[in-house]
């Protein structure tokens, strides 16, 4: 089962990758987080990534080609693999696509998780985050019990600099912007497939689970 997901900021990416990998148990490969543990454990390919993630430029794609088929290449994604945030380029998509052709693979599906931009604002805006243990909450829909303070260790919650409302519409319209010719890629190579993301998490698991149960 070899996947991509994509999904604009808020569309509920994360939350999917999770049912995705738990259920199918193939590897999660997110670049995003394989940067920021390079990062954190002071690596020559973290020094080379930092800098462009803190200006919250794209890292170039030598690098994260580089990294995705070192990845793609370990014993554990044999059985498959989830990627989240690769590709992010067009460059990058093709790389891909050269790897696969050159590991006798090919792409199951590039599920794009889809949600207006209106409901995106409404759903980052209203994000709140407890900067101890993390736990994500929504003002609206999915509130702590207390306002403004974490259930599970009191701490007084907060709102991510990039939540921000005066920000939130400038970080999708790029997104947008930056995503459309990827889907346009898997579009005409007839490997996307659009799940409404506007829906509950569980429905929005089902339609995906729908399509990938086909894969044998
Ligand atoms: P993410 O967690 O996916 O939002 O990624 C965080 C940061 O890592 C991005 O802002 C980029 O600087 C870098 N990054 C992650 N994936 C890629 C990619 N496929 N190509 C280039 N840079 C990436």
């Amino acid at each position: 089962m070899n996947l991509i997901l994509m999904g604009l900021p808020g569309a509920g990416k994360g939350t999917q990758a999770e049912k995705i990998v738990e259920k199918y148990d193939i590897p999660h490969i997110s670049t995003g987080d394989m940067f920021r543990l390079a990062i954190k454990e002071g690596t020559e390919l973290g020094q080379k990534a930092k800098g462009f993630m803190d200006e919250g430029a794209l890292v170039p794609d030598e690098v994260t080609i580089g990294i995705v088929e070192e990845r793609l290449n370990k014993d554990d994604c044999k059985k498959g693999f989830l990627l989240d945030g690769f590709p992010r380029t067009l460059a990058q998509a093709e790389a891909l696509d050269a790897l696969l052709s050159g590991m006798n693979r090919s792409l199951d599906y590039v599920i794009h998780v889809e949600v207006e931009k209106d409901q995106l604002v409404e759903r980052l805006t209203g994000r709140r985050i407890c900067p101890k243990c993390g736990t994500a909450y929504h003002v609206l829909f999915n509130p702590p019990k207390v306002e403004g303070i974490c259930d599970k260790d009191g701490e007084a919650l907060i709102q991510r600099e990039d939540d921000h409302p005066s920000t939130v519409e400038n970080r999708l319209e790029v997104n947008i912007e930056q995503t459309q010719p990827m889907l346009d890629f898997y579009t005409d190579k007839g490997e996307l497939v659009t799940i409404d993301g506007s829906q509950g998490i569980n429905e929005v698991f089902n339609d995906i689970d729908e399509k990938l149960k086909t894969i044998s």
